[in-house]
């Protein structure tokens, strides 16, 4: 079975994580003058991404990012090159507008992931991040071109990784996600 590129960080093993990690530098990949991106405090729910938005690596077919409050994100260097990516899109994804990558994105709009912003941590200049946990939007791989009489490969590649797949988020952020509009609505007490 030839196997398929899903992402460098998981195609080559992570590295191991350290429970004491408490964020880093998030750096683009400029070769001068680089943008770089503090993130204070840890990332959470770290997992591998199949949508068509997300930033990835040359030739992977999935990206791997995790979310931080924004709160705790803070543009150090160059942040001038950062352009958003679509305005009306949720997540407004903030990219260098020299070399392509995404450095963070943040929910602005009344949503449940409002507060918080989505970065890719393999761009940390550390190591020791939580390694990503499961797959999302495994289905739409199919929209950016990819074969799908391969799926069947695909979901049992990320399964021998641990990376459970799912064709939209795990079940622990979907719950998150219908919570919020239960409370909402008031078919829930807030
Ligand atoms: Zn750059
Ligand atoms: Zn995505």
């Amino acid at each position: 079975m030839t196997s398929i590129a899903i992402h460098p960080a998981v195609d080559s093993g992570f590295g191991a994580t350290d429970a004491a990690f408490a964020g880093g530098t998030l750096v683009c990949n400029c070769a001068s003058n680089p943008v770089k991106v503090r993130i204070k405090g840890d990332i959470a729910h770290n997992h591998v991404c199949g949508c068509t938005k997300c930033w990835k690596p040359k030739g992977a077919v999935f990206s791997v990012v995790a979310v931080a409050p924004t709160e705790s994100i803070e543009v150090l260097e160059n942040g001038d090159k950062l352009a958003v990516v679509d305005s009306a899109a949720l997540i407004q994804r903030h990219a260098c507008r020299e070399c392509g990558v995404h450095i963070y994105g943040p929910v602005e709009r009344e949503h449940p992931f409002q507060g918080l912003s989505f970065v890719h941590p393999e761009r940390f200049e550390e190591g020791g991040w939580a390694k990503p946990t499961f797959a999302a939007f495994v289905s739409s791989i199919i929209e950016s071109g990819f074969d799908p009489s391969k799926m069947d490969a695909v979901r049992a590649q990320l399964k021998a990784s641990g990376l459970e797949p799912y064709d939209c988020l795990s079940p622990a952020l979907m719950d998150y996600i219908a919570t919020w509009t239960a409370k909402k609505s008031g078919a829930l007490a807030a």
